[in-house]
Parts: C-alpha cells; sequence; structure tokens
C-alpha cells in the first residue's frame, strides 16, 4: 500500500488526509520528523508559509524535507506549500525549502481578488478542474526542467519538476480528487523505480 503523509504543523492538513483516502492511498498525519521514514511521498498544505516555516524550523524539518525529496520521494506543495517549496519567492527572498526551480508570488492575486473559484485545464490530469484560490501564490517563472501544468490569467499555477508538484490553490477543498490521485500516481511510480 501506498503512504502519504500530510504536514500538519498549521493549515488544511484534514482535508487532504480525506482526499489522498479517497484517491486510494493511505493517508498519514505528520507531526514529527522521524515520521518521514515511514512514507512514501508528502503533501505541504495550506496555510500561511511563514508561519509554517517557523514550525517547520521549531519541529527540525527542513532538512529532513529536503533529504526525503533529495532521495527522489514525491512532495506536493499547495498554495503555502507551494511557496516553500520554491527556489525564489517574490523576486528576491530567501527560499524555505527551495526544492523547486520556480519564481514564486505571494497574495499575487491581490485584495480584490482574495480568494476565488474557477475552473482549470491541467495538462495530463484533468479538464474543467474546480480550484479553490485562498490568497493564493503564482509561479513567475519555471526553470527548464519544470513544467508548467496549468494556467490562470496567463499566470502559471501548476507545474511539475520530476517528483515534485505545486499548485497554487487548494486542491482538497472539493469533492474533485483528480489533482491528489496524479500525485497519488506519482508516487506510486516512484516507489516502483526506487525499488528496482
Ligand atoms: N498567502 C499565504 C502565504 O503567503 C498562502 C495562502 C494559502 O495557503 N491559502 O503563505
Amino acid at each position: 500500500m501506498t503512504t502519504i503523509g500530510v504536514l500538519a504543523l498549521q493549515g488544511a492538513f484534514r482535508e487532504h488526509i480525506r482526499s489522498v483516502e479517497a484517491s486510494g492511498a493511505t493517508a498519514v498525519i505528520i507531526k514529527r520528523k522521524e515520521q518521514l521514514e515511514t512514507i512514501d511521498g508528502l503533501i505541504i498544505p495550506g496555510g500561511e508559509s511563514t508561519t509554517m516555516r517557523r514550525l517547520i524550523d521549531q519541529y527540525g524539518f527542513l532538512e529532513p524535507i529536503r533529504a526525503f525529496a533529495n532521495a527522489g520521494k514525491p512532495v506536493f506543495g499547495t498554495c503555502a506549500g507551494l511557496i516553500l517549496l520554491a527556489g525564489e519567492i517574490d523576486g528576491s527572498h530567501d527560499a524555505h525549502l527551495g526544492l523547486m526551480d520556480m519564481s514564486v508570488r505571494r497574495n499575487a492575486f491581490g485584495r480584490q481578488r482574495d480568494s476565488f473559484e474557477t475552473d482549470l485545464d491541467i495538462k495530463g490530469v484533468a479538464d474543467g478542474y474546480n480550484a479553490v484560490f485562498i490568497r493564493a501564490p503564482y509561479i513567475e517563472r519555471v526553470g527548464e526542467n519544470t513544467e508548467v501544468l496549468a494556467t490562470y490569467d496567463d499566470h502559471i499555477v501548476v507545474a511539475q519538476e520530476g517528483h515534485l508538484l505545486a499548485c497554487s490553490f487548494h486542491p482538497e477543498l472539493t469533492k474533485d480528487h483528480r489533482l491528489t490521485a496524479h500525485f497519488v500516481s506519482m508516487v506510486e511510480n516512484s516507489k516502483r523505480t526506487l525499488a528496482s
């Protein structure tokens, strides 16, 4: 059975647990870094990226999550989780985990559009995907090995770099589990590759 952990320091982790289970994998709430050894893939949820970073440091997660990803295990960052994965923030700020070659802008859709929903076509994953954006970031630039899977208003909102996946919105808040299911299949594939 494929086991996916959801980092549960802060933010929307319970809904992710449900979404992973609905996608046919086992879901585990991750609160201690030692638990990373028991999972095949990790979801970093939405919330508030600076608060989550503070808790990541407090609980000693920074290097263990980097090592987890560098060992080829998939990581999926959603909303604040996307910000944590990015190599560059707002053009200048230091990265947090800095695992993905992309630059992100926080709260990028502006005050007028604090929260909104839209239907997205996500390449190879889903057409007409109902995406919920909440004080969302977008991706301003991706590196040459990072594939753009979806845009909204000409801004990148889903990207994948090998075994790393990031989206601007909250995929756990609707009954549409197709993006989570895509991550589950990434984790299943990596399990096969890492075992061979
Ligand atoms: N704006 C938040 C941040 O900068 C992210 C919002 C979210 O995760 N819904 O961390």
